[in-house]
């Protein structure tokens, strides 16, 4: 059997579960995955080909036809969609838009967590997203679930888009973020939900080494469990 180690890091919409998770690969050496690239790399596929991205016969239609790599290279996302690099396009206003309708389809959600659970079969991982504690890896050894004020989560992701992209305003990403968790927490299949065996963390106030740190305390006995 596989003694590998999996920490799940769920949690609302830009609540810094990516910052904590590429922060813990980094300083462990675990692999980051980063499901919500998935989500929207389907997504973007979907919008190129202008398929209308809630008619569930017609996404699963073309399912087959999209290929997603990551790219391990700097702890980073880097996520190739029918290998061509789409990590910058996919953090874009349409693909935010349409992102939690094409994740709440069925075939979409089956044919994901399938590549997600292959991906921490035998190696160390940290992986974000929205079901990772409660679908993808119900046996994980650590999982968080995240959560901060919702305007602070806007005014982070807001100045993260500002330098490239300065026509988005605030009140756009205050918006996308809310209506994103509405439908993440109120859709049919595996709705964002907090694992009974979950560790919350509000970050509100805390800075990203504090975070870190929070973690890392976490997950002290099963690497030290791991060495022996
Ligand atoms: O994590 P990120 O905000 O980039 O995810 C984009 C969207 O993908 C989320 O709003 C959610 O609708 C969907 N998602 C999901 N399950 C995951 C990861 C993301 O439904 N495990």
């Amino acid at each position: 059997m596989s003694n590998n180690i999996v920490v799940a890091i769920d949690g609302y919409s830009s609540c810094g579960k990516s910052t904590l998770a590429k922060a813990l690969a980094k300083k462990l050496h675990f692999i980051y995955v980063d499901s919500g690239a998935m989500y929207r790399a389907v997504t973007l596929y979907l919008i190129r080909k202008n398929i209308d991205v809630k008619d569930e016969e017609a996404v699963k239609a073309v399912l087959a036809d999209i290929h997603l790599n990551f790219h391990a290279r700097d702890y980073q996302t880097h996520i190739l969609l029918n290998d061509e690099e789409v990590s910058d396009e996919i953090r874009l206003m349409p693909v935010s838009e349409n992102v939690s309708a094409v994740a709440a389809l069925r075939s979409v959600r089956h044919e994901m967590v399938k590549q997600q659970q292959r991906m921490g079969r035998s190696k160390n991982i940290v992986m974000d997203g929205r079901d990772i504690g409660t679908t993808v890896f119900p046996n994980a050894q650590v999982k968080l679930f995240m959560t901060a004020d919702p305007k602070v989560r806007a005014e982070r992701r807001f100045k993260e888009l500002q330098p490239t992209h300065p026509e988005i305003t605030l009140e756009e990403v205050f918006e996308n973020i809310a209506h994103r968790d509405f439908l993440d927490t109120t859709r049919k299949e595996s709705p964002l939900v907090r694992a009974d065996d979950a560790i919350i963390l509000d970050n509100t106030n805390l800075t990203p080494e504090q975070q870190l740190d929070f973690a890392l305390t976490k997950l002290e006995p099963f690497l030290k469990a791991q060495d022996r």
